[in-house]
């Protein structure tokens, strides 16, 4: 089977990390002890993950006319992404100004720069046509994401949503996202501050969750739970509506963008035909293996790679 085209519309960001032995407090100045410039931005790192993983990717996005912007093109491009949808705009490429600490502690603020520009009408319709999977976060306009699901909902594409940077979601796009992707933080947030089971809790409490998530119209859910793996919550699945995925035994060194490696593993798996449990249970593995290098885009895992390791 072919697999289907992947749209990611979104965010493509500088990432400008300085290591230093603690965050600095309030006023306070310090010496760090490294600095890097990586491409990175939620959707970009979405997108590469899953052009590494064999998925055929169009990426939808606005980059600024500098040298952020080509490196940023560069890294997608390079990974086998279709950017030839990406804008070149007058503002400045988005920047995360990363801060890590020795303890792997992290503390990041963006500025959206070009990103805030990414319009309701770059959605356009024809350039969903045929795709299989739609991949949307929320580090662009929310009216954007919204037109983005739209056009993919219209084209019988499955939609899925990282509900990442948290920000309440509108009814009118919960109804047209088919699978919700979170983090435990993003997940307890999305149910109103819900206490989400513990992470080994039996396959019970994790119905109650699914049922939580389902009284908020979202049917198909995957929550990661970092080193402690991943949860599939199915209400549209009978035999199986809870699996617990345990997570790959790896010796993680950056956990930065495993989240992203997952989303995008999952994007590229659902477009070649795989069911959500399986795309799962492969995007654990990716993300894990995405864990043991530093970096986001570069530490991201090839067929191959993922291959040895299932
Ligand atoms: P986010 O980066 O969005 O916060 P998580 O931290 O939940 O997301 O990580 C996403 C996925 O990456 C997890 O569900 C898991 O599959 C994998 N992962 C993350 N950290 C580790 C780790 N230390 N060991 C193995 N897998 C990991």
């Amino acid at each position: 089977m072919t697999a289907a085209r992947i749209v990611v519309a979104g965010s493509l960001n500088a990432d400008l990390t300085i290591y230093c032995d603690r965050l600095p407090l309030p006023g306070e100045t310090l010496h760090g002890h490294g600095f890097a410039v990586n491409p990175g931005g939620k959707s970009a790192n979405q997108a590469v993950a899953a052009a590494r993983l064999g998925g055929d990717v169009t990426l939808l996005g606005a980059v600024g006319q500098d040298p952020n912007g080509d490196m940023l093109v560069a890294s997608t491009g390079g990974a086998g992404v279709d950017v030839s949808h990406v804008r070149r705009v007058t503002e400045p490429t988005g920047v995360a100004v990363i801060s890590v600490e020795d303890s792997g502690e992290n503390s990041i603020i963006i500025s959206a720069g070009a990103n805030g520009t990414l319009s309701p009408a770059a959605m356009v319709p024809a350039l969903f046509t045929g795709a299989g999977v739609v991949c949307l976060c929320l580090e662009v306009p929310l009216d954007t994401v919204q037109a983005a699901a739209q056009a993919g909902h219209d084209t019988g594409a499955t939609v899925l949503l990282n509900l990442s940077p948290y920000a309440p979601v509108p009814d009118a796009l919960a109804l047209l996202t088919d699978v919700l992707l979170v983090n435990a933080h993003e997940g307890s947030q999305f149910l109103g501050g819900f206490q989400l089971p513990v992470s080994d809790s039996p396959a019970i409490a994790w119905h109650d969750v699914l049922e939580e998530f389902a009284r908020h119209g979202l049917s198909q859910v995957l929550l990661t739970l970092g080193a402690h793996g991943s949860v599939v919550l199915d209400s549209t699945n009978f035999a199986e509506p809870v699996v617990r995925i345990a997570p790959t035994k790896v010796d993680a060194v950056d956990t930065t963008g495993a989240g992203d490696a997952f989303t995008g593993a999952v994007a590229a798996r659902l477009a070649a035909g795989d069911t959500l449990a399986e795309a799962a249970r492969y995007a654990s593995v990716a993300a894990a293996l995405a864990a043991t290098k530093r970096g986001t885009q570069a530490a991201y895992p090839s067929v191959a790679q993922v291959a040895a390791q299932l």
